[in-house]
């Protein structure tokens, strides 16, 4: 048996012992899919589209430009876009690659966040792809970061290069756990940037936006490293 027919063996078998479902409506998927979503529920994906915030990519409507908490002031993390709206199946799908292991799921989300890059012609030119990172010991814990699973599948696909330009120095509490005014305090000084970041326009990739504040936070550390710019792309934009 030939390591290809055996590499599909082995995959048929295991989904016949643990057949994969789909993340949001449980459905069983077909043993040959690599989607982790059944084709109903990847039809109800929701888009991120104008009418937007051209800053953090936040819903808007009434032809303004800027969101209330844009207008302003200048950003470390010029500009969020984000593939899709954290909606609909969404939420199940973050849920299967960030706490129930599915790391399949989230080079599927990957790849659909490379599908749909080109729409923001704004994020071309910021070339190094950066993940945010996870605390050391939430890393030792889940055995990987989701969000750099996402970038690997976005720097192979789109061919550009990834790297690990940032960690995270201190455990933060789960943003959704606190209020908007302590987001920013519980992040605070909680990243720091390589060196090597000197002079590089970066794309930050994550999984979930929420209130844009830990993207602003890498954002800083990059600079403060010499970026030359920072944007960010994520694969959903909570709205608030
Ligand atoms: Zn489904
Ligand atoms: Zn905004």
């Amino acid at each position: 048996m030939s390591m290809e027919s055996l590499r599909r063996f082995s995959a048929l078998a295991w989904h016949w012992i643990l057949p994969q479902t789909c993340a949001h409506c449980r459905e069983d998927l077909p043993s040959d899919g690599k989607a982790p979503l059944c084709d109903r529920c990847q039809k109800s994906l929701c888009l991120s589209e104008p009418p937007f915030c051209l800053r953090c990519a936040e819903p808007i409507a009434g032809g303004k430009a800027l969101c209330r908490s844009c207008s302003g002031r200048p950003f470390a993390c010029r500009l969020v876009r984000a593939a899709f709206l954290y909606r609909g199946p969404v939420p199940g799908l973050v849920h299967a690659f960030k706490y129930r292991g599915r790391r399949a799921a989230a080079r599927a989300a990957g790849r659909w966040m490379s599908c749909l890059l080109p729409r923001f012609p704004e994020l071309s030119g910021h070339d190094t792809l950066v993940p945010v990172p996870l605390h050391p010991r939430r890393l030792r814990e889940r055995g990987y970061n989701q969000a750099g699973l996402l970038a690997e599948e976005l720097a192979r696909i789109a061919g550009r290069p990834m790297l690990d330009l940032l960690q995270r120095t201190k455990p933060t509490r789960p943003q959704w756990d606190l209020d908007r005014q302590f987001r920013a305090k519980n992040l605070a000084g909680a990243f720091l940037a390589a060196p090597q970041t000197r002079g590089k326009s970066v794309l930050l990739i994550d999984d979930v936006c929420t209130s844009g504040a830990s993207l602003e936070e890498c954002g800083r550390a990059l600079h403060q490293a010499g970026a030359s710019r920072v944007a960010a792309y994520v694969f959903a934009r909570q709205t608030l």
